[in-house]
Parts: C-alpha cells; sequence; structure tokens
C-alpha cells in the first residue's frame, strides 16, 4: 500500500463570498487583499450581464483595471490572456462569467503566477472555487491542476437570475459525488491509492445537502441557490484538501468526459454527470433511483432523450469511459462492461 506523503499541502480560498448583490464588494475585497490593480476577464454576454458592474465597483474603488476576453476555452485563449497579464503586470485576475470564462482566468493566472478571483455568473459546475480547469485542445478531456481561487464572489441575485439549466446542471455535477467517493474507496482497497476521508465526507456532505434542498433549489429560493453554492463550493475545497480531482470525479465523470467525446452535440457537463451517476449508482449497488428521482424533482435530465443525445453514444460512451482516464481506478475497471452489457445498463436505469 502506497504511504500518505509527509507533507500535505492544501491550497484554499481566502474569502468566500455568497449571496444577493456580493458582487458590489469585489473592490473592497480587493483592497483587503491588497491589490490595485487588475485584469477583468469575461466573455460579451457575460460582461453585460455581470462584467460591467464588476468593473464599475473595482474602478469606483479606485483600481486601476484592464479587459481581457475570453470567448472559448481553449489553449490559444488562455495563452493570449497570459501575455495580457504579463503585458499589464496587474496584480490580479478577475474571472467574471461561466464556467468557460472562468477556466480561462484560472488557467491563465495560474501560467502567468498571479492570483486570481472567481466571480462566477453560473451554478453550473464544481469549477468555480476549485484549483483544477478543463480546457479544449489538450491530449485529454479532464480537467488539470492550475489554481484555486483567492477569493470567491458568488452572487445569488446573478446566479438566480441566469438560466435554470445551468442550476440544475450545478446539481448534477453535486450530486454526482455519491458515486464519486465510491470510486474513490475503491481504488482505495483495491489499489491501495491514497484516500483522504476527510475531503470524502466533505463531497459527500454536499451531495446530501443539494438532495435535501432540491425542491428549494428548484423554487430557486435565495436559501435554495445559497446552498447549492456552498455545495459547489465546498466540492473544490474538497479538491483542494485532496489534492486531486479524485473526491469529486469517478466513473461518472469518466462517462461524461467520453460522452464529450464522441457525442456530435454534447449536454452541459453536469447534466451528463448525473445521468452517469445514475447508472454508475446502480452498477454500485447504491440507491440509484432515489437519485434519478432527486433529479427529476430539480428538473435535471434523467434520459438521453432529455440530454438530447442518441442512444448509441450513450452505450459507446459507457464502454469507452474507462478508457479516457486509465489511472483513475473505478467500479468501470470492476465491470468491465461490453456493448450490450452497457446497453442493458442504460435501459434498465431508464435511461434510454
Ligand atoms: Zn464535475
Amino acid at each position: 500500500m502506497r504511504a500518505v506523503a509527509r507533507i500535505h499541502r492544501i491550497d484554499l480560498p481566502r474569502i468566500v463570498l455568497i449571496g444577493e448583490d456580493v458582487i458590489d464588494s469585489l473592490g473592497d475585497i480587493c483592497g483587503e487583499l491588497g491589490f490595485r490593480s487588475a485584469l477583468l476577464v469575461s466573455g460579451y454576454k457575460t460582461f453585460e450581464i455581470a462584467g460591467k458592474r464588476a468593473l464599475e465597483n473595482l474602478r469606483a474603488s479606485g483600481m486601476e483595471v484592464w479587459r481581457a476576453h475570453a470567448g472559448n476555452s481553449t489553449l490559444d485563449c488562455v495563452s493570449r490572456v497570459k501575455e495580457e497579464i504579463r503585458r499589464r503586470g496587474c496584480d490580479v485576475v478577475v474571472g467574471v462569467g461561466g464556467g468557460r470564462v472562468i477556466d480561462v482566468a484560472k488557467m491563465s493566472s495560474a501560467r502567468a503566477e498571479r492570483p486570481f478571483i472567481s466571480v462566477p455568473t453560473t451554478a453550473s459546475h464544481d469549477g468555480i472555487a476549485s484549483s483544477v480547469a478543463s480546457l479544449k485542445g489538450l491530449d485529454r478531456p479532464y480537467s488539470i491542476q492550475a489554481q484555486a481561487p483567492i477569493a470567491v464572489i458568488a452572487d445569488s441575485g446573478i446566479i438566480r437570475a441566469s438560466p435554470y439549466r445551468f442550476t440544475a446542471s450545478g446539481c448534477g455535477d453535486v450530486l454526482s459525488k455519491s458515486v464519486s467517493v465510491r470510486d474513490w474507496r475503491l481504488a482505495h482497497s483495491v489499489k491501495g491509492e491514497y484516500y483522504g476521508a476527510y475531503a470524502a465526507s466533505l463531497a459527500l456532505m454536499s451531495a446530501n445537502h443539494v438532495m435535501d434542498w432540491a425542491e428549494e433549489i428548484r423554487a430557486r429560493t435565495e436559501e435554495g441557490i445559497r446552498t447549492l453554492l456552498e455545495a459547489l463550493v465546498s466540492c473544490g475545497v474538497a479538491m483542494s484538501i485532496a489534492g486531486s480531482s479524485r473526491p469529486c470525479s469517478g466513473s461518472e465523470h469518466l462517462f461524461s468526459h467520453a460522452l464529450d467525446m464522441i457525442a456530435p452535440r454534447p449536454a452541459l457537463h453536469g447534466e451528463q454527470c448525473g445521468v452517469g451517476t445514475i447508472m454508475m449508482a446502480h452498477l454500485h449497488g447504491l440507491d440509484w433511483e432515489e437519485t434519478r428521482e432527486t433529479l427529476r424533482l430539480l428538473g435535471a435530465p434523467t434520459t438521453a432523450a432529455e440530454l438530447g443525445i442518441g442512444e448509441e453514444y450513450i452505450v459507446e460512451a459507457l464502454v469507452r469511459a474507462r478508457e479516457i482516464r486509465p489511472e483513475r481506478y473505478t467500479i468501470l475497471n470492476e465491470v468491465n462492461l461490453s456493448r450490450s452489457e452497457a446497453r442493458e445498463l442504460a435501459e434498465f436505469c431508464g435511461v434510454i
């Protein structure tokens, strides 16, 4: 069995602000952290929704602010923003936007060795507070290490006003921890992989909270949205404590990554992870029907049709998922699904 490393480094956000209108505290937070200049990274749409407000707030607090556009989460975009950070010599990078913008700001700031503040405009996945980023153009479809944000400013008013589909997707990503934690424990007992009980418990607790608060989240009450945001932040913290995405990404994420590679039009990350969780929970002998019910209650997809993905891609993704990341041992390595078994599983769980 592999020994636990003697030194365990954990990088966490220093400030997490969740609540209505917290975006207007951005300038104060930067002042508190000693920053005087910032590069604000945003998309065209997210700039209109929240970026402009953030920019005005930062300027009103006396900061020098430049803007950079993040259109997509490609490596080219990351290099361009990284050069902009270097050229301006700014103290901090502020990412205002959805998952892609946050990933570009996170990765480019890490590469330019500058701190990063995460200002999400949607709650679509757990990358808002994590140290990992998912980018296009890498030789793999899954997340890689970047850096944890120094602060997370999650404005529940802005997130509540975002299309509900994103929120339901975030719930799918959080609910998937019931499976990913099981996969991690399995890898620990079979492969002797490092397992951190605290990080695992934290991830699992987030999933349980979202399950308990499903109706409130669906109704988009302030408390419901806050609970989801706290769960997403906790998942990011769980990954930081574990030192990898292990507590938050197991077989259900491999299934989603496989879909991203093969489906002509993949659905949202959290939507795919949610459907994967139903089937992987069944393989683990967990209460998969409860997961499915909760996803339904949340208005998240539970079938191939609701994902807008053809049945054949679901089956193919189930078969190929274990090849996506061979070093990540999961239940898929135990069952080695054949094509007919994969079809049977998807049919049994009502996915196809
Ligand atoms: Zn995820």
